[in-house]
């Protein structure tokens, strides 16, 4: 668990980059940190690594202040991401991600089979990669490694600053579905930073909105949607064309859905009310706003449940694959 409490930094005595911030990230949550260029997001990041330090407040790291920890055990327990591709270019793939794993001093085998693992859980064939150089890859395959030396030590927490960003929109795409696998397998704590809508929606389990050092909204991506504080957070959702996104505006029905493999078991948690597959996103939709899961009738038979969240999922997939429904 991760506890901001009132915490703030100022850079230059006048303007705070982060304002006062209240947060608990629980273990195992994947939690994203969005909002427009400047708002305090790398500043917020690097707080709990202690690559910066605070102004004011406080930050627990499961009940302890990280002011607390040894500097070395705590950077080591936490892995960490950037934008840039930050590899060393004269030590191969393999030396690259031993880094941590050596500091820690774990035998030579175990790092061996280690690194085999994780390079083949981000499709990169271990004997092919793993004694080439950073420069013999291309951008996403580097950031793959990026991804896969954050984990090598098995950090319980791991932080990404907008770790796709700087790839082109096919990696990008990849190394999203990369993380959606790897975050069901790991069950690790990911503080996951982007300004894109889309990037949170499909990844985050909480979105946390930042303007100016301050939280807007932070909730469920599904809460945010149904229940937009403001007009900023509204236009951010604009921005992603999440509304455009034709729930509305598409020929999308509750069957395509269905046919990409969102759907629930039925549970006992739903109601005596069904939607046939037939019917519309926007109906859908208008349905979820005041249900939890509602039952699917295909061809006179229920076949599942849907909730909000495969709503989202499957609205945030189809905008980065057709640019807008
Ligand atoms: P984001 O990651 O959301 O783009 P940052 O956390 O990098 O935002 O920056 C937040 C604010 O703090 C910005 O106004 C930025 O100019 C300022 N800032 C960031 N780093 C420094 C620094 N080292 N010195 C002075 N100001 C900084
Ligand atoms: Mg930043």
């Amino acid at each position: 668990m991760i506890k901001f409490e009132n915490v703030s930094k100022c850079y230059d005595n006048v303007n705070k980059a982060v304002d006062s911030l209240n947060l608990t990230i629980e273990k195992g949550e994947f939690f994203v940190i969005i909002g427009p260029s400047g708002c305090g997001k790398t500043t917020t990041l690097k707080m709990i690594n202690r690559l910066i330090d605070l102004s004011e407040g406080t930050i627990y790291l499961d009940d302890k202040k990280i002011s607390e920890y040894n500097i070395h055990e705590l950077r080591w327990n936490i892995g960490y991401v950037l934008q840039q591709i930050a590899l060393f270019p004269h030590m191969t793939i393999e030396e690259n991600i031993a880094i941590v794993p050596e500091l820690k001093k774990w035998d030579k085998k175990k790092i061996k089979d280690r690194i085999t693992d994780l390079l083949e859980s981000v499709g990169l064939e271990p004997e092919k990669y793993r004694h080439r150089k950073p420069s013999e890859l291309s951008g996403g395959e580097q950031q793959r490694v990026g991804v896969v030396r954050a984990l090598a030590a098995d950090p319980n927490i791991i932080l990404m600053d907008e770790p796709f960003s700087a790839l082109d929109p096919i990696s990008r795409k990849k190394l999203q579905q990369d993380m959606v696998k790897l975050k069901k397998k790991i069950n690790k704590t990911i503080v996951f930073v982007t300004h894109d809508m889309q990037e949170a929606l499909e990844l985050g389990d909480r979105i946390c909105i930042m303007q100016e050092g301050k939280i807007v909204q932070c909730d469920t991506p599904e809460a945010i949607i149904n229940n937009p504080k403001n007009d900023f957070v509204r236009n951010f959702f604009k921005s992603a064309n999440v509304y455009r996104a034709s729930l509305f505006e598409s020929d999308y029905s509750v069957k395509d859905l269905v046919d990409e493999g969102f759907i629930g078991e039925i549970g006992d948690k739903e109601g005596v009310g069904y939607v046939n597959a037939e019917e519309s996103l926007e109906k859908l939709f208008s349905i979820l706003t005041k249900e939890e899961n509602i039952k699917i009738k295909q061809n006179e038979k229920i076949i599942g449940t849907l909730n909000m969240e495969h709503l989202v999922k499957f609205v945030a997939n189809k905008l980065e694959k057709d640019g807008e429904i």
